[in-house]
């Protein structure tokens, strides 16, 4: 930066002026800037630099020359009150309370746009043909006015009007002003300022020397290129002060983030940071602290609490974390998982209890207990939360981090300013009083004290006042920018245009959109601009606006292409080593075998680590639950006398199948429910799932008429085979004996499976195969799917003579008929499996999907193998060998 750009407000402060900005951000940001140059110049130490944002400028302002005694409403105090008015109408969209308090944050908006841009209208008489939304919002502008008047209360948006007169009558000589960072000086600015005394502009800076404008293919090269060239900039001039301006940051912010931290290295202090916050509600400490306060009294989401477990940021230390992990692991292996959990549904699971956090439990509903059916101020709310974190030990034993504990005060104002709500001698319940809490946490935004890092990422309106020596505009494109906005709904549209409110017109915002570039350009001597010509597949244009600047855009220069060689954030390891199964039984069953044919990783992490997916509840039964109750359903019909059958003999002789199915059915739902699903679930739910059930059976076995004679040999039935010297226990859905004599292995699959599954070198499924060759000692008729899904009965498989012992119409063309089980294939299948037990048990470990991406797309191991990373490493690595030319 030279020196020109700050030299004028170095003399201001030194002559005793005072700067103001138009928001915090600029003054912080003009404040770190004034004590570098003082460290640069050697100074020791230096008096503070008057610089005052506008609000803090005005609120101080009003303490020194008001003399009323009226309550200066704070944010959540006025939005309170507005709802209030608002849902005095009884109006459906007034009476609840999400979109009361969208009307009362518009409302307020409504207020302030009146107060700085048309004051003369907050007289209700000129209001007076003001209809539709308008007409609501004047009626509830004059509840307001009134509310405030009675209750000796002021909203902040009335100060600067209330301030006028007074510094009217007030001659004291006041100290000059330079105003800094407004892009456009609206008119209750220049009335204010104007009354003040003497006050001034800071200058404009001469405009960029160096002007650019690239187009880019996609997003993701922009930003990319973008942070190359901040990395450059920096390596080549250290000290060197960078702005990235970026459209949409609160969208963007991610994919930023990723690209800059790509070139820092492993542990190292981030180049850049975000001059813009988050809402304080997305911090994790504050959110943690947010969810234990709802559960109380109130239901988290699985994922919630399954996060919230995992965090640390409460209880008694690492190890009672640890145990809550475990319940919910446990509940989860118990098939008990529910998508919502409330402190006592929890409670009320033995697997809690048993669990190392007993004592955190116990205080936790203690303390629900104190909370139910109350009704407090928010005063006494607030008052209760230091007692409700200790008992829940938020936020933890470990130290904080120095961001985790500005987070945490954050929390405390936050708080605070809920207490406020109490200012009207209102009483709300518990529930009541998160919603605001809520609100507030989501409104307030939350930014780390500035580490002063060279690189300054921030939003086209946020980065006025802001100074640079090189700044880089992102997603400069027709349709980004000029920002365009819709006018306010609770304004007449003719009065927004009159006092050129924002967004009133495609002209105002083209007029302040230009003003904000001619600003940038004056910013930096060097400025770039960027954009991408393809935005989420659709082709983008560059800003015309832009484009009178900077001239055309062009494509971006080769050296600011994303470069091969990023830090790498991890590094690869080629690990060839295998650590051989120990010795025992394997557990796992068939599966084990099936999962080393798909992955050999996938087996080793399941049988192994105990790895396992996580598949997220569901408010009304799982897929695996409605398979566990219609295996029951068919193993209780298969099951033989007294109550089941043994033979199609049986089945044939049956009076009426619907009866005989529908019996079995409700005692199967009855008995095998997973403990507690029948309380939570809608009783009629539970009906239609019966009935759904019922259906299927009775189809299927209608099919299993149309066999050839068969009896049942065995159903569930288990074996402990011997396979690679190791113990392995199978179990299987059902064997029938065959009219020749021989055994049907059959497998139930409510899915659409085919007999492709068991196709050698890589079957995706062994488990009948692995049957057939291990656990039978007598002949063998076939394998086959039994698939029963709604309108899609059928065996599929391998059978020895399915014409003469299946089914006996089959026709040649037929898969069952065409394909007969040989004793070739079961020698092959025999072989192939040995070679994988050997394989698992020799450690064969290796991430290896069977067909990427399908094969990992039902396995959802992934978090833990890494296979995407893998796979983008190794395509990134095949392109590159692509483009070696094959001479070299
Ligand atoms: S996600 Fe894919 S690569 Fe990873 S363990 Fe599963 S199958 Fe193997």
């Amino acid at each position: 930066m030279g020196p020109s750009r700050h030299t004028q407000i170095d003399d201001w402060i030194r002559g005793g002026g005072l700067i103001v900005t138009a928001s915090e951000r600029t003054a912080r940001s003009l404040q770190m800037a004034f004590h570098r140059r003082r460290r640069a110049e050697g100074a020791m130490a230096w008096p503070a630099p008057s610089i005052q944002a506008w609000t803090s400028f005005i609120t101080a302002s009003w303490e020194k020359y008001a003399r009323d005694e009226r309550m200066l409403l704070n944010s959540a105090q006025e939005q309170a009150l507005w709802a209030e008015i608002i849902g005095r109408e009884q109006h459906l969209a007034s009476a609840l309370e999400a979109p009361r308090q969208r009307l009362a944050t518009m409302a307020i908006r409504a207020h302030e746009l009146l107060c700085s841009f048309a004051p003369r209208y907050l007289n209700e008489p000129t209001r007076r043909a003001w209809d539709n939304d308008p007409g609501a919002f004047s009626a509830w502008l004059a509840a307001f006015d009134s509310a405030c008047q009675n209750g000796a209360m002021m909203s902040q948006a009335r100060l600067p009007l209330e301030l006028i007169p007074l510094l009217q009558q007030d001659d004291t000589p006041r100290t000059p002003l330079l105003v800094v960072g407004f892009d456009r000086l609206l008119p209750i600015h220049k009335a204010l300022f104007d009354v003040w005394g003497a006050w001034q502009e800071s200058e404009a800076h001469a405009e960029a020397n160096e002007i650019h404008f690239y187009k880019s293919t996609d997003e993701d090269s922009e930003i990319a290129a973008c942070a190359n060239w901040c990395m450059g900039q920096i390596a080549a001039k250290p000290g060197t002060r960078l702005l990235v301006v970026s459209q949409d940051i609160a969208a963007r912010r991610g994919e930023i983030e990723r690209a800059f931290l790509r070139h820092a290295g492993p542990g190292a202090r981030p180049l850049f940071e975000f001059s813009l916050g988050i809402p304080l509600s997305h911090v994790p400490i504050v959110r943690a602290a947010h969810l234990l306060f709802r559960w109380l009294d109130g239901p988290l989401s699985e994922t919630e609490l399954d996060w919230l477990f995992s965090t640390g940021l409460f209880g008694a230390g690492p190890a009672e974390s640890v145990a809550l992990q475990s319940s919910m692991r446990t509940i989860r292996r118990r098939n008990l998982a529910r998508p919502e959990w409330t402190l006592q549904s929890f409670a009320s699971q033995r697997i809690a209890w048993e669990s190392r956090s007993h004592d955190w439990l116990r205080g936790m509903i203690d303390a629900h207990r104190i909370l139910r059916d109350k009704q407090q101020s928010p005063i006494d709310w607030v008052a209760r939360v230091p007692d409700l974190l200790r008992t829940a030990g938020t936020p933890g034993e470990r130290a904080l981090s120095s961001a985790e504990f500005q987070a945490w005060h954050r929390l405390e104002q936050a708080l605070d300013l809920c207490a406020s709500l109490g200012f009207d001698g209102r009483r709300i319940m518990w529930q009541e009083f998160l919603s605001s809490l809520a609100r507030v946490l989501d409104e307030t935004l939350f930014v780390p004290e500035s580490t002063d890092a060279p690189i300054q990422i921030t939003g086209p309106a946020e980065s006025a006042g802001l100074n640079a020596d090189a700044l880089w505009f992102l997603g400069a494109d027709e349709e980004a920018w000029p920002a365009s906005g819709s006018a306010h709904s609770f304004l007449p549209l003719p009065l927004q245009r009159e006092f050129a409110m924002p967004h009133a017109s495609a002209r105002h915002d083209l007029d302040l959109a230009e003003s904000i570039t001619k600003r940038l350009l004056q910013s930096a001597p060097i400025v770039n601009f960027s954009y991408a010509s393809q935005k989420s597949e659709t082709e983008t244009r560059p800003s015309h606006l832009v484009v009178r600047f900077a001239e055309s855009p062009v494509p971006l220069p080769p050296q600011l292409l994303a470069a091969r060689t990023e830090m790498q954030l991890t590094v690869p390891f080629a690990d060839a080593s295998q650590v051989p199964f120990p010795p025992g039984k394997i557990r796992g069953g068939s599966a084990v075998l099936t999962f080393q044919s798909q992955c050999a990783f996938k087996a080793f992490a399941t049988a192994r680590l105990g790895a396992q997916r996580w598949e997220p509840a569901e408010f009304g039964l799982s897929a695996a639950q409605r398979g566990l109750l219609l295996h029951a359903v068919l193993h209780a019909i298969w099951s033989g006398p007294p109550d089941g059958l043994r033979s199609l003999q049986d089945l044939i002789a049956l009076k009426n199948l619907t009866d005989f199915v529908e019996k079995h059915v409700r005692r199967v739902i009855e008995e095998k429910l997973p403990e507690g699903t029948a309380d939570r679930m809608p009783r009629r739910y539970l009906q239609l799932e019966a009935t759904r059930l019922q259906h299927l059976v009775t189809e299927w076995l209608a099919y299993e008429t149309t066999r050839l004679p068969f009896s049942i040999a065995e159903t569930e039935s288990a074996r402990t085979i011997h396979i690679a010297d190791r113990e392995l226990d199978l179990r299987l859905d059902r064997i029938d004996r065959l009219s020749d004599g021989s055994l049907l292995v059959i497998d139930y699959k409510t899915g659409n499976v085919t007999c492709k599954a068991w196709e050698l070198p890589r079957p995706d499924d062994v488990q009948l195969p692995v049957y057939a060759g291990f656990a039978l000692n007598q002949r063998l008729g076939g394998l086959v799917f039994a698939k029963i899904r709604p309108g899609d009965f059928e065996f599929a498989g391998r059978v020895t003579d399915a014409n003469a012992t299946l089914i006996g119409n089959l026709k040649r063309t037929d898969a069952l008929a065409k394909r007969p089980l040989t004793p070739e294939q079961l020698a092959d299948w025999k072989r192939s499996i040995e070679q994988l037990a050997h394989d698992f048990i020799a450690g064969r470990a290796d991430v290896d999907p069977r067909e990427y991406p399908s094969t990992c797309e039902r396995c959802g191991l992934y978090a833990l193998c890494r296979i995407h990373e893998n796979r983008a490493q190794s395509e990134l690595e095949d392109e590159e060998e692509e483009e070696v030319p094959a001479d070299e």
